[in-house]
């Protein structure tokens, strides 16, 4: 159920400070997802309804699918524009980071989010949260940090503020992090926060179709060749994994999060219980890892790629080539062997 309660002094610091705060900025984290964005233009908006001067800057550019979003103009993605704007927080007395665990998942803006004089909050529902803000909110139990940052708004002054563009900020976060319920919203509490979100107004089947029916042509027959060309299982070991070269980005014109999702389709073969993507990038290889049940992909991650997440979404980086990231996964099975071998779900 809920575990806000637990949060009962940090609730009561968190409004304090916030009273006191003018001019707010809310960092997402990098290559932002629905949650992160959700959460970020949710918090934006409702801090504005509360008189203060909020906006939102996501280190880098986030998915077209969520382009519709209510609050977006109140939203500045770096990217590229990261150098030539050094002073970007400047003028912010609070910084609220929402949805990463960890500075160097705010990669391009960690030094400057780390070295500012402004008061910091951190809301998010990652495991092992490090040591880099004055208050912290961070619990696992939440499906997303959409959902947690519900119930903070909802026990401090900020109630009061809420409308339907938020509830529809905050929905998008929660479908997105539960694959549309699909996993990880067994708690009662998910299903009770999005019944206080349609009170509030939101058009759920809509807030659906934005995200998931917004695909272009080429972005459709990508992922005819990514399910017919590149995806590989391996049934003994209950496994299968998709890999993406430069020239698949190119021949089917990528744009930015079109391979969203493509990690969970071995997921959907019967039987596969862990699944793999590896994408070439410029100069990495970008990992996406997710499984089903109680193995642990942010540990697979963490051992091997450096990486983390939670235990059923994970990713990481890889900085060999597409072919050796690939052998060093499968050998990497291996020592899971017994255990997927005799994995049940
Ligand atoms: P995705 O595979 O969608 O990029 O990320 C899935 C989850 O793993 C997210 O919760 C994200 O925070 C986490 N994650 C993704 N990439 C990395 C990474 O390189 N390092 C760490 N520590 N976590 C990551
Ligand atoms: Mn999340």
């Amino acid at each position: 159920m809920s575990n806000i309660i637990k949060y009962s002094k940090e609730l009561k610091l968190f409004e304090s400070k916030i009273k006191d705060a003018e001019n707010i900025i809310i960092v997402p984290h990098y290559n932002p997802d629905g949650d992160a964005i959700g959460s970020a233009l949710a918090l934006c908006l409702v801090l504005r309804n509360a008189g203060k001067n909020a906006s939102v800057i996501s280190p880098t550019q986030y998915p077209s699918f969520l382009f519709w979003m209510p609050g977006r103009k109140y939203l500045t993605s770096l990217g590229k524009k990261t150098e030539s704007n050094p002073d970007i927080f400047k003028d912010a007395d609070m910084l609220i980071g929402v949805d990463f665990n960890a500075l160097n998942r705010i990669k391009n803006v960690s030094d400057r989010f780390n070295n500012s004089d402004a008061y910091k909050i951190l809301i998010d529902h990652h495991p092992n949260p490090e040591d880099f803000t004055d208050l912290l909110f961070s619990e696992t139990s939440y499906c997303s940090t959409a959902g947690l940052l519900f119930e903070i708004i909802e026990n401090t002054y900020l109630k009061q503020y809420l409308d339907k563009d938020i509830a529809s900020c905050l929905y998008t976060g929660i479908m997105t992090d539960t694959g549309s319920f699909s996993f990880n919203s067994s708690n009662p509490n998910t299903f009770r926060i999005v019944s206080e979100l349609l009170k509030l107004g939101i058009e759920k089947d809509i807030i659906y179709d934005r995200v998931y029916n917004s695909f272009t042509m080429d972005r459709m027959r990508f992922m005819g060749h990514v399910m017919l060309n590149r995806m590989v299982i391996i049934p003994e070991l209950k496994t299968g994994y998709i890999y993406i070269t430069a020239q698949d980005r190119k021949d089917f014109k990528e744009k930015f999060g079109d391979t969203e999702n493509f990690v969970n389709f071995p997921l959907s073969v019967k039987g596969i219980i862990f699944a793999a993507i590896f994408i070439q990038r410029d100069n990495f290889v970008k990992i996406s890892l997710r499984s089903k049940g109680s193995f642990s992909v942010n540990e697979f991650s963490a051992k091997y790629f450096n990486g983390g997440g939670h235990i059923n979404a994970a990713g990481g980086e890889s900085f060999g080539s597409l072919q050796e990231t690939i052998e060093k996964f499968v050998e990497s099975l291996q020592d899971y062997k017994s255990i997927l071998k005799n994995y049940n779900y």
